[in-house]
């Protein structure tokens, strides 16, 4: 399993619709991998979107 590169914890891979990304549930961090559409996957849109996912 791959760890977070700010504090070490273990990474969780999440599922998005069509993304699939690791991400710390200690700090946050989230590793978003290249796609299509990357250039418009913007951090700030993918904390929004992992809120959204988790309200649900
Ligand atoms: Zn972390």
């Amino acid at each position: 399993m791959d760890e977070c590169p700010r504090c070490q914890s273990p990474l969780e891979r999440f599922s998005l619709g069509d993304a699939e990304t690791l991400a710390c549930n200690g700090c946050g961090f989230a590793d978003v991998p290249v796609e299509h559409e990357s250039k418009e996957f913007r951090y700030e849109s993918w904390q929004d979107a992992f809120h959204r996912f988790y309200e649900q």
